[in-house]
């Protein structure tokens, strides 16, 4: 089973991700890990890429599709792509990449959310200094100034995570992911999802959509 989730940042792809782990045992594979990964083991393929990372430039498509492939062939239960595909010719030759392999995608998932929602919830994150668990002030009934994780009270906001920074990031995320949109919006495997419901009401939804 492949299922594609887009969504800007803050819309809570990560949540849906690790339900949907929890309930079909779907793996969670991010382009950026997979290449990490790679470049970690020391890969043929990891030392091309780190050298083109170096020299600022990004990894080309073909590479980052054989990375998917190779994913998709590990077999399992499936995949969920996150953060991926981000531009309509990336999408096209997923598309492609997944019909040449005799499988189909499952499922789009985009989770819409308001851009006031959006920038409300980056600028409410807060990291923990000692344990380095990222929460929501926005989902906490009370805060008393403690990491909930480890209770330590040395918790920060990263500095990317302003208004300003959340603005730009989120006007990036529509420029890109627009054309995406429009190249999945008409296939009946394609979902909206309003993401300001409560993590498991949009997942009950999501759930109900792949299972019809
Ligand atoms: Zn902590």
């Amino acid at each position: 089973m492949i299922i594609l989730l887009l969504g800007a940042p803050g819309a809570g792809k990560g949540t849906q991700a690790a339900l949907l782990n929890k309930k079909y045992g779907l793996k969670h594979i991010s382009t950026g890990d997979l290449l990490r990964e790679e470049i970690k083991n020391n890969t043929p393929v990891g030392k091309k890429a780190a050298a083109i990372m170096e020299s600022g430039a990004l990894v080309p498509d073909d590479m980052i599709l054989g990375l998917l492939k190779n994913a998709l062939n590990a077999g399992g239960k499936g995949i969920i792509l996150d953060g991926y595909p981000r531009t309509a010719a990336q999408a096209r030759e997923l598309d492609r990449l997944i019909k040449a392999m005799g499988e189909k995608i499952k499922a789009v998932v985009n989770i819409k959310l308001s851009e006031e929602e959006i920038v409300n919830r980056i600028i409410m994150r807060r990291q923990c200094k000692k344990c380095g668990n990222i929460f929501n002030l926005r989902f906490m009934k009370n805060f008393d100034g403690k990491c909930p994780k480890c209770g330590s009270g040395d918790v920060y906001q990263r500095p990317d995570d302003n208004e300003a920074a959340a603005k730009h990031r989120l006007e990036v995320y529509r420029a890109q992911t627009a054309p995406v949109v429009e190249f999945f919006k008409d296939k009946d495997f394609y979902k909206e999802v309003d993401g300001i419901r409560p993590a498991e009401k949009v997942f009950e939804e999501i759930s109900k959509f792949i299972e019809k």
